[in-house]
């Protein structure tokens, strides 16, 4: 068999926990399968890079960036290597341009094309553990690219697709994927199993588990992903395309802070003016998240939409700027605004799950300020002071019936 693990930072931290990674890479070697392993930087060395950077320019090329950055992952497989070589079994590290992991040109943010496997096959059939670095390509320039923040995962699922491996493990400081965060709501319970789709929304939604475009490459691939911890063997989550058990009705309460809101008052209630509003947004790369529109009135309307905080300012300044073009009598906005949204594949057949969740925050003493829906997904949105809150309530109304 041909196993893809993967580990994260906080799984390669320090020098005790690269042989624990070690030895687990060890372990599986004996049982006589290939393994290949992608790891993250140590603990925060990515965070600390980036900090570095911004000691030197205040605005650094982002080309330089992913020269940086790209160094973390190159200490932890060297190192990894050395010290499975320690416990006499040999092992190569490869970075991106030893492995040819081709990606789009895009620093920072680059998508994986295409990886050669010859390398690795060879090096394989050489008996050695293959260690790979994570969260970094090569493109067409030569020159190193960035997959992202926790772009690690998605270098894994992406060798464990191209090599058609027999599973792909995702290690994790975590035993597996939450049906909430437990740091949030201590009667959070593991999940067995989860579907891709469902895993989807709540990586998206913040649930920092996985980065998400590795779980969407997973459900293109088909590659079933077992999450688990480095430090125990508890079994961990499996996320796949369709659960063994039945559906539940909601899988998980995930919590995002990171939104804020911006309304548009006294727009003209005529055609295209949501188009202008998001037209301009989007050609500054603006990412817009719920929207709303109020029913036209004499003859204007309101509308009101979420957007990452971090955007916030230049959004405000867009629309300000746009004001002659776009026509509205007022803006506003707020910055402490949380999204609390539950996933769950069986609500798709089942009519009374968004009253339920909005009865718990109703009873939780919370106002609303916005919702949306999905097939699978229900977000409100509210005071980021009392999310927290509004979680422990909808996922206590769900799990009591449990
Ligand atoms: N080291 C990178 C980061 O912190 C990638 C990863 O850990 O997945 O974002
Ligand atoms: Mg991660």
């Amino acid at each position: 068999m041909l196993i893809v693990k993967k580990f994260g930072g906080t799984s390669v931290g320090d020098p005790d926990r690269i042989r624990n990674v070690a030895r687990r890479c060890v372990e599986e070697y004996k049982k006589g399968n290939d393994v290949v392993v992608v790891l993250s930087a140590m603990g925060d060395t990515t965070d600390d890079l980036l900090e570095l950077a911004s000691k030197i320019s205040s605005k650094p090329s982002k080309r330089e960036l992913d020269m940086l950055m790209s160094t973390g992952e190159q200490v932890s497989v060297s190192l990894c290597a050395m010290a499975i070589m320690e416990m006499g079994y040999p092992a190569i590290s490869l970075n991106a341009f030893q492995v040819a992991m081709h990606t789009t040109k895009v620093y920072g943010n680059a998508r994986l094309r295409k990886i050669d496997r010859d390398r690795i096959l060879t090096e394989l059939d050489n008996k050695k553990i293959v260690l790979v670095t994570g969260f970094q390509g090569v493109n067409k320039y030569d020159d190193v690219t960035t997959l992202g923040r926790g772009g690690s995962d998605t270098t894994a699922v992406a060798l464990a697709a191209a090599l058609h491996a027999d599973a792909c493990e995702i290690y994790t400081d975590v035993d597996g994927v939450y049906t909430c965060d437990p740091r949030v709501v201590p009667n959070a319970k593991k999940l067995d199993e989860i579907t891709y789709d469902e895993m989807l929304d709540l990586a998206s939604l913040g649930a920092q588990v996985l980065h998400n475009r590795s779980v969407g490459m997973a459900k293109k691939y088909g590659v079933e992903l077992v999450v688990r911890s480095s430090l125990t063997d508890a079994p961990g989550t499996v996320v796949k395309e369709d659960l063994t058990v039945e559906k539940r009705l909601v899988s998980g309460v995930a919590i995002d802070k990171s939104p804020a809101r911006i309304s548009l008052i006294g727009l003209k209630d005529v055609p295209g003016t949501a188009f202008n509003v998001f037209n301009v947004l989007g050609k500054k790369n603006i990412v817009v998240d719920i929207i709303l529109q109020s029913i036209g009135r004499d003859g204007t309307k309101d509308i009101s939409f979420t957007v990452d905080s971090k955007d916030l300012d230049e959004a405000l300044k867009t629309l300000e700027e746009a004001k002659g073009k776009i026509g509205f009598e007022a803006i506003t906005h707020e910055d402490n605004v949380a999204k609390v949204s539950i996933v769950g594949a069986g609500m798709m057949t089942d009519s009374g799950v968004a009253s339920r969740m909005f009865e718990a925050i109703y009873n939780a003493g919370i106002n609303i300020k916005m919702i949306s829906t999905s097939e699978i997904r229900i977000t409100v949105l509210v005071d980021e002071d009392e999310a927290d809150r509004a979680a422990r309530a909808v996922h206590d109304a769900f799990n009591a019936e449990d």
